[in-house]
């Protein structure tokens, strides 16, 4: 080890910039992103589907075999192999390799490198222009999530991540639906019981310090709510419901998707209320 190698929280930071080269530069060359025309890119790789219980997939370098699992949602198919082929462009870089087994061991490793080929997938089936295109469309607004995630045929938690990734206001994306209440004890509800609208997946982008988490309740009249209950694109000005009953000014853009909504939240750090300027000077 170097005394120049870089910390682990920064080191992968630059090993995420490198994957996402590296998935980037793959994509461009193969014909499509559909299952045939990905795997073009990685000719003596053979891919097979096949039911695996409980996995999504499997990449086998020694046999260059790609398994997916054949029992899961199509859409879920796509995601694998797009990590499972960042699997092998990872395995092919040696110096990205040498990079994280200086930096990470055991677990954090297998983790770090699980992130890493998500991180990959991503950035194999989202398209750059399509992502620059929706933001500069739609801004950083729930319209863009739904939208992207519709065009790229990705599921709207991988859509999230990679918007909320590329998007330079603070801004929090939320994907929400109606789901069985929990109860008190946060054990899953019996069927049957109450349902409310939550929040699913959530994600930030870079620099924002707040995160709803998943479970979060939608309050009653929020614009979210309205969103679903009228199946019409609502644009606000409202709050962030922080679990903790926090509410944080923000602009609020919910775009109803079948049963769910895509929203976001645009931080509104000009606009604090009066509790959190005390102390503060007048303008
Ligand atoms: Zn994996």
């Amino acid at each position: 080890m170097t005394d120049a190698l870089a910390t682990p929280p920064a080191m992968l930071a630059q090993a995420k910039t490198r994957m996402r080269e590296l998935a980037a530069a793959y994509a461009l060359a193969v014909p499509g992103r559909d299952a045939h025309s990905l795997m073009v890119g990685l000719p003596d790789v053979k891919l097979l589907f096949m039911p695996m219980g409980d996995r999504d997939g499997a990449y086998d370098p020694e046999h260059r075999v790609i398994m997916i699992n054949s029992s899961v949602r199509p859409e879920r198919q796509r995601f694998t192999l797009a990590h499972e082929i960042s699997h092998a462009l990872l395995l092919g870089d040696d110096d990205l390799l040498s990079d994280l087994h200086d930096a990470f061991e055991g677990d954090r490793l297998e983790q770090v490198i699980e992130t890493l080929c998500n991180t990959g997938a991503a950035a194999i089936l989202i398209p750059a222009d399509l992502m620059q295109d929706m933001l500069q469309r739609f801004g950083p607004t729930g319209r863009a999530l739904g939208e992207l995630s519709r065009r790229a045929d990705v599921s709207a938690s991988t859509a999230l991540y990679t918007l909320a990734e590329n998007t330079a206001e603070p801004v929090i994306y939320a994907v929400c639906a109606v789901t069985r209440a929990e109860r008190e004890d946060g054990t899953p509800a019996a069927s049957g019981g109450p349902k409310e609208l939550t929040v699913r997946a959530s994600s930030a982008a870079p620099g924002v310090k707040y995160s709803l988490r998943p479970g979060t309740p939608i309050p009653a009249g929020h614009p979210v709510e309205t969103a679903l209950d009228t199946r019409l694109p609502i644009t606000e000005e409202s709050f962030v419901p922080f679990r903790s009953g926090r509410r944080m000014p923000a602009l609020v853009d919910a775009f109803p998707d079948r049963y769910r909504v895509m929203a976001s939240f645009q931080l509104r750090p000009d606009r604090v209320s009066p509790a959190e300027a005390e102390g503060g000077t007048d303008p």
